[in-house]
């Protein structure tokens, strides 16, 4: 009997999988306890993103108030250098926009003072980085100002069309960020002298040699200009600004298009009554005549070219990558 009761636990131990149906049958082997239904267990919450980001917890016992405002950086070169000598320009607080928009060392051109403390107001203040603002401002006092005086007049505003914006390139939408989302271009317009007239740099009936000398001035200075004949964002102004390229590559693209005629479309002048008839292809009328008459009448003649309207230049659509 003990030998048989030791193979039957032999047998239970040995095959599991017989160890219940034997056990229910029985009735000696333990019931199963029900399992308890699974309860979900809190986890806690994942830790934040920027949570990773700060590992130096040397702060934290510091107070909240303490922890959030970083150490101000000190005046960069540029900004101690841009004094109220050369610029009214105060700083502003950095930008920091979606897409990599924005930027530190900003300020808020104002107006560029010139070697006589005179200002070139800059209309409205443009938002440019320190250095943008820099060149602008060295652009005004060393070019622009003697410009004027050749003119006999002074500088004494300088007409802005947009300066920092958060936006892609020629505003379309999922486009390159813009160079006037790093606040490092500025769009101007025109030119306004102390005498009251004003030099609209893309208008066309301004005096070409005029915006000539503009043209060579900036794009001396500026690693990007754009303006009309680049592409047709820029018919209504010039686009500056300081982007850096591999290679030191720098852009260019400002058509001075010349004056419009003062009658349009130009037209050939009316030919006179005495003018010898016109030596077209052969006619009956012409053939008729008497070959001694007229030598060279065997050899074709070349067709004297017709004066025609003028032609204007073909607008190219560069791909400017522009800005
Ligand atoms: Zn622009």
């Amino acid at each position: 009997m003990v030998a048989a009761a030791i193979m039957v636990l032999a047998l239970a131990a040995a095959t599991p999988a017989l160890a219940r149906p034997l056990a229910l049958r029985g009735g000696f082997w333990p019931e199963p306890r029900p399992r308890p239904p699974r309860l979900a267990i809190p986890l806690p919450r994942p830790r934040p993103a920027e949570a990773s980001v700060k590992e130096d917890h040397s702060s934290d016992d510091k107070p909240a108030a303490e922890q959030g405002a970083p150490a101000p950086s000190p005046p960069s070169a540029c900004r101690l250098a841009l004094t109220e000598a050369i610029a009214i320009a105060p700083s502003i607080p950095a930008i920091s926009g979606p897409g990599g928009c924005g930027g530190d060392d900003l300020v808020r051109l104002e107006a560029v003072v010139l070697a006589d403390k005179r200002q070139v107001a800059v209309k409205p203040a443009a938002i440019l980085r320190c250095t943008m603002a820099a060149a602008v401002a060295d652009w005004i006092r060393s070019d622009m100002a003697p410009f004027a005086q050749n003119l006999g007049t002074t500088l004494s505003d300088l007409e802005n069309f947009d300066s920092f914006e958060c936006r892609g390139r020629n505003r379309v939408s999922g486009a390159k960020l813009s160079e006037h989302g790093r606040a490092n271009a500025i769009d101007i317009r025109a030119l306004k002298f102390a005498n009251g007239q004003s030099l609209s740099l893309t208008d066309r009936s301004a005096a070409p040699e005029q915006r000539e000398t503009v043209l060579h001035s900036v794009c001396a200075r500026f690693t990007t200009v754009l303006g009309p004949g680049s592409d047709w964002y820029h018919e209504d102004h010039i686009h500056l600004d300081l982007a850096e390229r591999r290679g030191g590559y720098r852009i260019c693209q400002w058509n001075v298009y010349d004056s419009m005629p003062a009658v349009a479309p130009l037209l050939p002048a009316a030919r006179p009554e005495e003018a010898p008839p016109r030596e077209v292809a052969a006619k009956p009328a012409v053939a008729a005549k008497p070959a001694a008459a007229r030598p060279d009448a065997a050899e074709p003649k070349a067709e004297a070219p017709v004066p025609g309207p003028k032609r204007r230049p073909t607008k190219k659509r560069r791909r400017a990558g522009a800005f």
